[in-house]
């Protein structure tokens, strides 16, 4: 072919990028060595190796050491000597090494980028463009963090030694997303990279030797499951951070249930990409072939169901299907590739076998006519229509290649829609009028959500999802908080409760008898069962009658929590008159609360008093945050700003402690609420008739029927029975260890924040235990990713 010809046919020629440093890189090292604790570069102890392999052509690359425990002993043990002199070191000296880290990835960034592309199996254009830049935006952006750590999180420092466990789809990122706050933070680390993908983590250990970062504040341990568990289980360990499947995710909730360690857990996703008739189709188009077509739909938040309105469905499918004609599937180190090989040969199985499945279930599956490589693990890009929302295709994160599309009619339709999954990572919404896109993103079930864009990241901006995609943050302020700790003063231990004999004896000149029942749904109610639960007194005579509540009353709370859609979507400035109006209530008969207070507990009645002059302090405190704690726009080096929107968690299960009973019931209550939560409170065991007795305050201050819910009755059978509920989001647990220990392992079902005081309650009327501290825990942090320009 003469030049002219070439022109006019306009065929792309090879571009591959230049191996051979990598190669070289290769050749040179002792993967038999790969273990990197303490500075060192050492052999698994059990002698153990693991194959990695090439994707593009199923070539061995490197046996690496796989660590077992004795090795994640090790690591531990070193990042727990170098902790007290790495988180003692000035912010100015963490600052410079994240800074250093990062400028010495900046010097390695091809050899990274075609290190990850070789291993991994991603277009090299992705991995040079997109992550490389990204992982190294990161340890800058933190470096910043480091040396702010005073100046923005004041009283915080930071959790200890943190283990940390990746997935293979973005190796070297996820690695910059997991080391770069906790060293910001004051932590030191211990590392587990996906055995798939060991080897841009060795070349960041590397980097971390050249870079000046103290030996054992960073260890990389290659491994599989095995050294993952003995990670999970350390006791040297105080915060796990995982990324990777929602199946692995539960099994380390429950694995880390009572132990006390931080967790957080960035896991899988069905993110929906939602097109409107009035969207730019042409932008929407491209925006999908990055939404499910980068790194081969291996992306967490892929937008892997495409939800597109009725009367432009035909039109946009046709569109996409040629474009999809057009992607180049080929050697993901040719500079053309658009779709290289998935990671490894069990990954296409899986994939082949979902989408053999979907169409069995009625999907009818699209693939271009374009050739696939003769080796290599490859798939071709496969639209699937004709989904139903039962589909295998619809409901199942496939990590791969594959969209699965419907058709929606109206706005109310795509919402539902694209809630209608377990997982809740991402979803982009594509229209041209802003309005309607900004009226959708506060009503979708998502951490993240792009308006008329997809898969864009900064560290400026937290990422991570709702329910079963996890919980936690990565990047931005609030992805620090996850390698922060404040310490908030402590009250007692809580004991177990003990089904004591029942009091009977009326206290002398006690009023006619009066049975509290249960509050749900804005009505006092009898309990299911029909069962009391009598209340002794601090001198043993009887105080009064409870409901004693069950498994049906929570059913019926949560019910009406859930329903309860006046809270939530009232104003922050509504909400703050309401709490105004629930203080001024019950400062209206704070005597008689006190009174109570004396009755129950046996308190002075100085102290009676001001345990109740604080509960009403506390809900003005609250009252007046309602409408303060507020969300952040950031400025993303990106023609975008994003939009940090402080969402309620949802249903949020409260089991308030003994100590301080009516200021500790308030001081959870009420955070709770102002954030917009709906609350089903199981007041203290104990002292319910504290709880009671606000029946009345509540009724008369506009709090809207569901938005508080209280239960009585046992607290360790309620704590469980919330704890597995699926339909509640946040459970907020002051009980004795047994309990808070089994309710985390229980709470695996729809992976619900929990926080739990692990068997012990706080001082409530110190200073820390009030205001933003709790207020964080109320909110979920929404990233919505608002572009501009033309
Ligand atoms: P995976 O859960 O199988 O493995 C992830 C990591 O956990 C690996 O390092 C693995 O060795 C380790 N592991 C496996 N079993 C373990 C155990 N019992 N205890 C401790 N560690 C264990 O996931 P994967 O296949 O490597 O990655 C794909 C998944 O990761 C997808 O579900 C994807 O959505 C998710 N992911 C999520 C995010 C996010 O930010 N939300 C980002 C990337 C990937």
């Amino acid at each position: 072919m003469n030049i002219l010809e070439r022109y006019h046919a306009m065929e792309y020629g090879p571009a591959p990028e230049a191996r051979n440093e990598a190669d070289a890189w290769l050749a040179a090292r002792d993967f038999s060595k790969a273990l990197f604790i303490d500075g060192t570069w050492k052999a698994a102890g059990g002698g153990k190796t693991f194959e990695t392999s090439e994707p593009s052509s199923g070539k061995l690359l490197a046996k690496v050491s796989d660590a077992g425990a004795v090795d994640i002993d090790a690591a531990v043990a070193a990042a727990s000597k170098a902790l007290p002199k790495w988180s003692a070191s000035s912010s100015y000296t963490r600052a410079k090494v994240l800074y250093a880290i990062g400028r010495a990835m900046q010097r390695h960034q091809r050899l990274f980028a075609v290190l990850e592309t070789i291993d991994n199996g991603k277009p090299i254009r992705e991995s040079r463009d997109i992550d490389v830049p990204l992982a190294i935006r990161h340890f800058i952006h933190h470096a910043g963090w480091a040396q702010a750590l005073d100046r923005d999180f004041p009283g915080q420092k930071g959790v200890g030694v943190v283990g940390q466990i990746i997935p293979w789809n973005f190796p070297l990122l996820m690695l910059a997303w997991k080391i770069a706050p906790a060293l910001a933070a004051g932590c030191t680390v211990v590392l587990k990279p996906a055995e798939f993908t060991p080897l841009t983590a060795i070349l960041f250990a590397e980097i971390c030797e050249r870079a000046g970062v103290p030996k054992g504040v960073v260890n990389i341990v290659q491994g599989g499951p095995e050294a993952g568990a003995a990670i999970v289980k350390h006791p040297g360990i105080q915060k796990i951070a995982f990324t990777g499947s929602s199946e692995v995710g539960k099994i380390i909730r429950k694995a880390t249930a009572g132990s006390g360690k931080k967790l957080s857990l960035e896991l899988g996703g069905k993110s929906a990409f939602i097109v409107f008739e009035d969207a730019d189709l042409d932008s929407a188009v491209e925006g999908l072939v990055d939404g499910i077509w980068f790194n081969q739909g291996q992306v967490c938040c892929a937008g892997s169901r495409l939800l597109v309105q009725e009367g432009i469905a035909d039109a946009f499918i046709a569109k996409v299907k040629v474009r999809m004609s057009r992607l180049r599937v080929g050697s993901p180190l040719d500079k053309n590739t658009d779709i290289g090989p998935l990671v490894d040969l069990t990954q296409l199985d899986r994939v082949k076998g979902l989408v053999a499945e979907g169409a069995k279930q009625g999907a009818v599956c699209w693939q271009p006519d374009a050739a696939l490589p003769s080796s290599g693990y490859y798939h071709l890009p496969t639209l699937a229509t004709g989904v139903s929302p039962a589909n295998i295709l619809a409901q199942e994160e496939v990590f791969g290649p594959v969209l699965a599309t419907m058709t929606f009619r109206n706005t109310e339709e795509a919402i539902e829609l694209a809630n209608n999954t377990r997982y809740g990572l991402a979803a982009s919404v594509w229209s041209e009028n802003v309005n309607l896109a900004l009226h959708v993103a506060p009503q979708l079930k998502a951490g993240v959500i792009w308006v008329n864009g997809t898969n864009m990241f900064d560290a400026a901006c937290g990422f991570g999802g709702y329910r079963e995609s996890g919980f936690g943050r990565e990047g931005g302020r609030e992805g620090m908080f996850e390698y922060l700790t404040a310490k908030l003063p402590l009250g007692p231990v809580i004991k177990p409760a003990t089904v004591s004999a029942q009091p009977v004896e009326q206290a002398d000149g006690a009023p006619i008898d009066r049975t509290a029942k249960l509050f749900i749904g804005g009505k006092q109610t009898r309990p299911d069962g029909n069962y009391s639960l009598a209340i002794a007194a601090a001198k043993g005579k009887l105080a009064g009658e409870v409901g004693l509540g069950n498994r049906k009353d929570i059913r019926d709370a949560v019910a009406a929590a859930r329903a309860c859609k006046a809270w939530p979507e009232a104003t922050a400035y509504n909400r703050s008159q309401v709490l105004y109006y629930l203080a001024e209530n019950l400062s209206g008969r704070a005597e008689e609360f006190a009174a109570r207070l004396v009755q129950l507990t046996g308190a002075t009645a100085k102290a009676a008093r001001e345990e109740v002059d604080q509960s009403i302090e506390r809900l003005f405190l609250y009252a007046g945050l309602a409408d303060k704690f507020e969300g952040r726009v950031h400025q993303p080096p990106a023609r975008a700003v994003t939009l940090a929107l402080h969402e309620p968690v949802g249903v949020v299960g409260i089991v308030a402690p003994d100590n301080q009973p009516l200021l500790g019931f308030i001081s959870l209550v009420a955070p709770a609420l102002a954030m917009g939560n709906t609350v089903v409170a199981v007041p203290s065991e104990r002292y319910p008739l504290l709880a009671t007795d606000l029946y009345q305050v509540i009724e008369y201050s506009d709090v809207p029927a569901g938005a508080i819910n209280i239960v009585t009755g046992r607290s360790a059978e309620l704590a469980g029975v919330l704890a597995k509920h699926n339909d509640v989001d946040g459970l907020w647990l002051f009980a004795d260890a047994e309990t808070c220990a089994k309710a985390e392992a229980a709470s695996v079902g729809n992976l619900k924040r929990i926080w739990s005081g692990n068997g012990r309650s706080l001082d409530w009327a110190s200073e820390e235990a009030a205001g933003d501290a709790l207020l964080r825990r109320a909110v979920e942090v929404k990233n919505v990713w608002v572009p501009y320009g033309d």
